[in-house]
């Protein structure tokens, strides 16, 4: 990993960095497969295709900057390893997937730019699979923890290095701190500080001296996601949980530091919302929810228009909980990386299509991001 250790460059001048895409078809499921469900999603090197279910004709091809395939098909080739029976295929494990976008996200760390890392999809297309991943399958934002501190025991004497850890979720446009069990009613507020901008007021910070403190934390807060949810009836597919990481280095020689927030999103689902049979609290939180999506698509939409030369005047930040949070990871100061993730099944199609359109309006955002010293 790039790691500069000095502290004495100068910033960077500020430069334009296009929000980075990869899209992920997921592998069928045991369900999918018993049911003859077909593969409507194809790719080729970079490139995506989607093809309509009821012909097999190509509905269109999306490029992007990462494309990662792990359907299944596969072969065991001469040391009995799973390969994909698709030649052009790429199939991706966790650790290359990690190694794409996890090893860019520590980069930004150690160089002292804020990064973002957004996972995008419908519920069941393996958002949670990337970010956090399960048992041994471990996603990008443990493997990031992890590779952190062990970068960070090999560090110079002469650094100070602080890690600050949070995690909350963003339910019904309230936030409920994930790292603490007090329940505050009506959630944690968000707040503007004219220097550092949006912020949660109150929200637990804990700090962090290895990665086995984190990964417990990550346990404690998602038990936490889990029994709120179930509590009060609703999946958890519908809040957007968002991890941050605060990376500071401090060099002691000659008391310049350098910061780094990180923070890595995994996305409710992008489904429709069915408004026909929800009623009540249901019908209420259908909504809301989508209030906190349809704002992040309505703000990658401005950006997205103001980057092809349109005139916007407004870039609608403030009308959602999750567009505040958020503010600076697009079009602001971050280098920012988003995870489509998708079915390859015909009937998850269209949520596909539209995933696939969302990410390529993702993919004009242009980014500011400087390096934060002080
Ligand atoms: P989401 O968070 O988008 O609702 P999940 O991450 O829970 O979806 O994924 C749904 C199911 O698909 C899980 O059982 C998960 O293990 C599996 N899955 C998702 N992506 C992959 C993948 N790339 N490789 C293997 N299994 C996957
Ligand atoms: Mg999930």
């Amino acid at each position: 990993m790039e790691n500069e250790g000095t502290g004495e460059e100068m910033p960077e001048p500020r430069s334009a960095d296009s929000v980075r895409v990869a899209v992920r078809v997921r592998p069928f499921s045991q369900r999918e497969k018993n049911s003859g469900r077909r593969c409507v999603v194809s790719m080729h090197s970079q490139s995506t295709t989607i093809q309509d279910p009821k012909n097999g004709e190509h509905l269109k091809t999306f490029t992007f900057d990462l494309a990662y395939w792990s359907h299944d098909g596969y072969q065991k080739d001469k040391d009995g390893i799973l390969i994909p029976s698709n030649p052009n295929s790429k199939f991706a494990g966790q650790i290359h997937v990690f190694h794409d976008i996890g090893r860019g996200i520590l980069d930004s760390a150690w160089r002292g730019y804020n990064a973002t890392l957004l996972a995008y999809g419908q519920t069941g297309s393996g958002k949670s699979y990337s970010m956090i991943g399960f048992g041994t399958n471990k996603g990008i934002i443990p493997r990031v923890c992890e590779e952190l501190f062990q970068a960070i025991k090999t560090q110079k004497e002469n650094i100070e290095l602080q890690v600050m850890f949070s995690m909350l979720e963003i339910y019904n446009e309230q936030i409920r701190d994930l790292l603490s069990r007090t329940k505050t009613p009506g959630g944690l507020k968000v707040r503007e500080d004219p220097q550092l901008g949006f912020f949660v007021e109150g929200l637990k910070w804990v700090p962090c001296e290895n990665y086995a403190q984190i990964e417990k934390l990550m346990e404690q807060g998602s038990k936490i996601r889990m029994t709120a949810s179930t509590s009060m009836n609703a999946s958890s597919s519908r809040s957007h949980m968002v991890i941050t990481i605060q990376f500071k280095q401090i060099f002691l020689d000659t008391a310049l530091t350098k910061q780094s927030s990180i923070n890595m999103v995994d996305l409710a689902g992008s489904e429709r919302q069915k408004s026909s049979g929800a009623e009540g609290d249901r019908l209420r939180e259908g909504s809301r929810v989508n209030l906190s999506l349809t704002s992040l698509g309505n703000v990658i939409s401005a950006l997205a228009d103001s980057a092809m030369g349109k005139k916007v005047l407004h870039i609608p930040y403030r009308d959602s909980v999750l567009t505040k949070l958020l503010q600076s990871a697009l079009g602001g100061n971050s280098r920012t990386t988003l995870i489509a993730a998708i079915s390859p099944a015909d009937i998850c199609y269209e949520e596909t299509l539209s995933t696939l359109r969302y990410a390529e309006r993702t993919k004009k955002v242009q980014n500011k991001a400087v390096i934060n010293t002080c």
